[in-house]
């Protein structure tokens, strides 16, 4: 697919430290990963720069995540970055990046970089208290004095789906 991330390279293979620019906006797709999520476009810019037998692509990524707190499931959006590298030879990678006709395309290795830089389980602040399994109050905004026997609270069924 042609965009504004496949850069060409065919003048940078066997000329080290000769580099190019680049800059560019794609879609990752839909990167979801636990309560962590990115759906829309990501921004990418960096350089490639020439080796011997192969070129380097560094580069920044920068979308915008959006999360769910584990604890209390508030929502939030917040930019996500990450810096990166990535070979590219003329034999695929593991991950099947090569630098094909001349040409490499970084918005794969950007896509996969931004999708490791999501937390798995993301916390709105590192000692976030959480909902109260028995009762569902947010004890980050209020306490909720405790319970004694629940097993008649109507929130009983919410305390099940709450607790792992
Ligand atoms: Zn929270
Ligand atoms: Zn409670």
């Amino acid at each position: 697919m042609r965009h504004e991330l496949v850069v060409p390279v065919g003048d940078l293979i066997g000329s080290p430290g000769k580099e190019r620019p680049f800059k560019g906006g794609t879609s990752p797709a839909r990167l979801d990963f636990g309560d962590s999520r990115v759906d829309g476009p990501m921004s990418v810019s960096g350089r490639v720069v020439g080796l011997i037998d192969a070129v380097e692509a560094e580069f920044d990524v920068t979308a915008t995540g959006h999360f769910t707190c584990t604890r209390c499931l508030i929502e939030w959006d917040e930019p996500v970055m990450v810096e990166a590298k990535q070979y590219f030879r003329t034999m695929p990678d593991e991950d099947g990046y090569a630098i094909v006709d001349d040409e490499v395309d970084v918005s794969g290795p950007a896509r996969d970089e931004l999708a490791l830089a999501l937390p798995a389980k993301p916390l709105c602040r590192q000692d976030c208290l959480g909902l109260c399994p028995t009762c569902g109050t947010d004890l980050n905004s209020e306490p909720c004095g405790g319970h004694g026997d629940d097993s008649d609270s109507p929130f009983a069924t919410l305390k099940d789906l709450l607790e792992p």
